[in-house]
């Protein structure tokens, strides 16, 4: 279900925009509607009131929880059911934060993920994205939604931003630490600087070289790595939180001296963060990941040399959870 659908039924019922605000703040925030404030009865219209009940059961029920996978580092891979037997999967990060799908598999095709494997099944409704924070909400407090699982959000960009919107509005969720993560295209950067609620950036660069970035994300908008450094830096600008440029680290691939020039080429002075994220093992594909020293070496490097460099790991790898590995697995738990 669109949220758009969700307020237009609220209005057919004789909801105002503050009646249907209240619902919509008491649902992603994860709270009966009668919590800490005055009862719905006070003043709701009657109609509305009647068709609670049976709302709140559909709204809850978009998202549904399958499965849930403990990894050892605090964090929790969830198997989510969506209305028709699709599934998606969530991730509960430490610290508070979730990790959303934003379609169920995903056209881009990155080489070394395995989300895009079976190419692109469905988008997710904006009231799916949300109702994967409620699900997370309902467990564990969540401050941090980063739009970084199964999909790419630039691929759904109306249910992506209208459910920022809400997140940003409603759901006690502070702009910049709802994080709109895309391999880089034009009409999303558009429409992220125009919104009322700007989500932070990170844009997949995974390597400086026009040729080989091509080869790893194949369809991907053909941005060179040089393009898209330019629109991070104008949105940054923008919006003064630094862009986040992700970098898988594949041995072999992308970790030479060659490389590190480029990055310190394009992203010295820049207003970002290069989140250096160490390749996670996927059965079948050939890419390796470095040991922990030589990333540790490389980012230290990289840090001496100008650029802001985190070394990451993916939280959740021990139960598939990391960046990369999250799949359209059956909905039926005995096939996990
Ligand atoms: Fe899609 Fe992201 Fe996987 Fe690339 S890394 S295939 S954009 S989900």
């Amino acid at each position: 279900m669109q949220l758009d659908v969700i307020r237009q039924r609220l209005r057919a019922l004789g909801a105002m925009p503050l009646h249907e605000q209240r619902v919509l703040r008491d649902w992603v925030q994860c709270q009966p509607h009668d919590q800490g404030r005055r009862r719905p009865s006070d003043f709701l219209p009657k109609p509305v009131r009647e068709a609670l009940p049976a709302l709140d059961a559909e709204l809850h029920g978009m998202a549904r929880l399958i499965s849930t996978h403990p990894a050892d580092d605090g964090s929790a891979r969830l198997l989510v059911g969506l209305i028709d037997g699709q599934a998606v999967e969530t991730v509960l990060l430490p610290r508070d934060g979730v990790c959303v799908s934003s379609q169920v598999g995903c056209a881009v095709g990155c080489q070394f993920c395995m989300t895009g494997r079976d190419g692109l099944i469905r988008q997710v409704t904006s009231g799916e994205i949300v109702a994967q924070v409620v699900l997370a909400r309902a467990q564990r407090p969540v401050k941090k939604v980063v739009f970084m699982g199964m999909g790419e959000p630039a691929h759904n960009l109306d249910n992506v931003i209208d459910a920022i919107a809400l997140l940003g509005t409603e759901g006690n969720i502070g702009h910049k630490n709802l994080v709109f993560s895309t391999v880089g295209d034009v009409r999303a950067f558009e429409r992220l600087a125009a919104g009322v609620v700007k989500p932070a950036l990170a844009l997949s660069l995974h390597t400086t070289k026009p040729a080989l970035r091509e080869r790893l994300l194949p369809r991907a908008p053909k941005l060179t790595p040089r393009e898209l450094v330019e629109h991070g830096e104008r949105y940054a600008r923008l919006t003064g939180y630094p862009v986040q440029f992700q970098w898988t680290l594949l041995e072999g691939v992308n970790d030479g001296a060659d490389e590190m020039d480029g990055i310190v080429e394009l992203l010295k002075g820049k207003h970002a963060v290069l989140n250096m994220i160490p390749y996670n093992t996927i059965p079948d594909l050939a890419f390796k990941r470095p040991s922990w020293e030589k990333a540790r070496a490389i980012a230290a490097v990289l840090h001496q040399r100008g650029v802001l460099t985190k070394l990451r790991d993916s939280a959740g790898q021990d139960v598939d959870g990391g960046c990369g590995q999250l799949r359209a697995r059956a909905a039926n738990p005995r096939t996990i």
